[in-house]
Order: structure tokens, then C-alpha cells, then sequence
């Protein structure tokens, strides 16, 4: 089994987006710890919108240069040792802005897909751009900012003059519509691997694009209600690390704790207590790649310790890869 473990590596997009000492370098130190002990890699999706916001407001801003330089320090030490830097877009930044306190996040145009198609080209290669001069290395694997990647004939033809062939934003039976959010991934076949053209849930053999898409887990309510009740009752291990609140998606926690839903495999918090299982699932269905998601911010004490348990557990028996790793074409 190939096993990715991903991370989206940015801040809280609400009204509290944290800081990014907590929500982001600080808990990815101590991923970059489990990765050195254990010798695998990881795979980060870095949301560059920030970078470029940071780099525009730090001359205004002497307070926004240790930021600035934290982060990008950081993404070229994670490139340089080995890690995977990939392009994670979240265009609300094109509409936010730091106000000398605090950002002033504007999530009115939360995906790519509410921009028009001259600003999608604009925002497309832009955000590219930084990532490719910060890594010097190739580009070329999409996750959409809270999973909102359709419809994809708005961003197909930008994807292809950017050379961004490999998606790994959709996770089986995923769906989910809000003011803001909108993603259905219940068309996606039940394959570890397909290509696709139009929709990257749908699969077409002949596609220009690979799906590689986070493994998913059904989870019962009860689920949800123990991860909610830890967190009240074990702060210390249970608690997020990063020191914001994500923003408001309506309905879903009610969701969560009320019926069976479909969710992406991942080690955020309590989630990574089904990394084994999860595995084991995959290995009976003969799929050839497990793709865990994350997010540094959201990682807690208990996630950071079975993640590593999981990494020594299976570091012998299966292979710790990269998108760079197994699809790089350098
Ligand atoms: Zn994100």
C-alpha cells in the first residue's frame, strides 16, 4: 500500500483565525519530528492566497514580517528535506485584508468556482507562481480549498495551461451544500485511483486528469458524540493545537451526531484513532494508495501520538509516499 498523509497547511478562516505560531509552525514541527525519526514524508497543501496577503501587508505591517518569514522558512525546509509542497487554493483572500489588529476574512466568494473566469486564470497562476519560487520544484497536484472544486469545466482549462494534472480533493459519498460550501461526491467510483475530465467525481477513462482521492470512512454518530465528549473531558490531549475556530458550517454538526455520514480518513484529532482500521479496510479491497488528510491546525496531542504510532506500525510493512514521490515526472 502506497499511504499519503496530507495536510492542509493554513489558519482558521472565521471571525477567530488564530495565529500562525499555533495554527500552523508549531504542530508541524512536530510532524516534521515524527517524519525525521521515522524517515517518511509527507505531503503538504500550502494555501498560498496567505502567503501573498502576507507578503502584500507586511510592508504596511513591520508586525506581519515574522509571519511571512516563518511560514515561507518553513515550507522551503519542508521542500528541501524531502517534503511535498502542492497547491491548496482558498481565493477568499483575494477579498480579505489585515486590518493592523487582525485579518478581516471575507468569505462571501469562498471557492474558486464563484470567481469568473478571468479571475480564476488570475488567482490559478498566481498562486502557482509563489509556490513554484519558493520550491523550485514542480507544481502540479490540486486540492480545492474546503473541498470545493465544482463544478470543474469552470477550472479545467486553467488547470491544463497550469499543468496541474493530479486532484486529491474528493472523498467518496462526500456532499455537502451551504451558503458557502458546495460539493457532491457521490457520483466518485469506488477506486483508490481513476481519471476524469469534466467532474472529478465522475470517472472517464479517457480523462486528461487523475483523481487521486482521500480514502473515506463511514462513521456512526456515536463516532462524533465520544469525539466531541473527549475533547470536553481531556482537554490537554483532545484539544485542537491551533488557537482558532473554524469557520460556521451550518447544519453539519447535527449531522455528524444524528445520522451515518461519509468522511474523509484523516488524523485530525479524535479521526486518527481509525487510521488502522481504515488501512485494514483498504488493504481487503486491494487499493493500492491510502490518503489520510489533515490540517496542522487541527491536530491535537492524541492525533500527533497515534499518527506516529501508525507511521511505526506500518513503515515496515507498507511504503510512506508523496504525490512528488509516486507522480513526479522529475
Ligand atoms: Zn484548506
Amino acid at each position: 500500500m502506497n499511504i499519503y498523509i496530507t495536510l492542509d497547511y493554513e489558519i482558521y478562516f472565521g471571525e477567530n483565525h488564530g495565529t500562525v505560531e499555533k495554527c500552523i509552525i508549531s504542530p508541524t514541527t512536530e510532524l516534521i519530528r515524527i517524519a525525521e525519526q521515522h524517515n517518511v514524508r509527507f505531503s503538504f497543501f500550502v494555501d498560498c492566497g496567505f502567503i501573498i496577503k502576507l507578503d502584500e501587508y507586511r510592508k504596511k505591517f513591520s508586525q506581519l514580517e515574522k509571519d511571512y518569514k516563518a511560514i515561507t522558512e518553513q515550507v522551503k525546509h519542508l521542500s528541501d528535506t524531502g517534503h511535498d509542497i502542492q497547491l491548496h487554493i482558498h481565493p477568499h483572500w483575494e477579498d480579505s485584508y489585515y486590518n493592523g489588529d487582525k485579518w478581516v476574512i471575507d468569505i462571501k466568494r469562498y471557492k474558486l468556482t464563484d470567481f469568473n473566469e478571468a479571475e480564476i486564470a488570475d488567482i490559478v497562476s498566481r498562486y502557482k507562481k509563489v509556490l513554484t519560487e519558493l520550491t523550485n520544484k514542480s507544481i502540479f497536484t490540486y486540492r480545492a480549498g474546503g473541498w470545493c472544486i465544482q463544478p470543474f469545466d469552470k477550472l479545467k482549462k486553467v488547470f491544463k495551461e497550469n499543468n496541474i494534472t493530479l486532484d486529491s480533493s474528493v472523498f467518496r459519498d462526500g456532499f455537502y451544500v451551504s451558503e458557502h460550501y458546495h460539493y457532491d461526491f457521490r457520483t466518485a467510483p469506488d477506486k483508490a485511483i481513476y481519471r476524469f475530465e469534466d467532474d472529478p467525481a465522475k470517472e472517464n477513462p479517457n480523462g486528461y486528469f487523475t483523481e487521486l482521492p482521500i480514502s473515506a470512512i463511514r462513521n456512526s454518530p456515536l463516532f462524533f458524540w465520544k469525539l466531541f465528549l473527549l475533547g470536553r473531558k481531556n482537554p490537554y490531549l483532545h484539544k485542537p493545537l491551533g488557537d482558532g475556530r473554524a469557520m460556521a458550517a451550518p447544519g453539519y454538526r447535527k449531522k455528524l451526531l444524528t445520522q451515518y455520514t461519509d468522511n474523509p480518513v484523516s488524523i485530525d484529532g479524535y479521526n486518527a484513532h481509525l487510521l488502522e482500521r481504515s488501512l485494514k479496510k483498504l488493504l481487503k479491497k486491494d487499493f493500492e494508495h491510502m490518503i489520510a488528510i489533515g490540517h496542522p491546525k487541527a491536530l491535537s496531542r492524541y492525533s500527533i501520538q497515534k499518527l506516529e504510532e501508525f507511521v511505526e506500525n506500518n513503515k515496515g510493512k507498507h511504503n510512506f509516499t508523496t504525490y512528488a514521490q509516486t507522480f513526479g515526472r522529475e
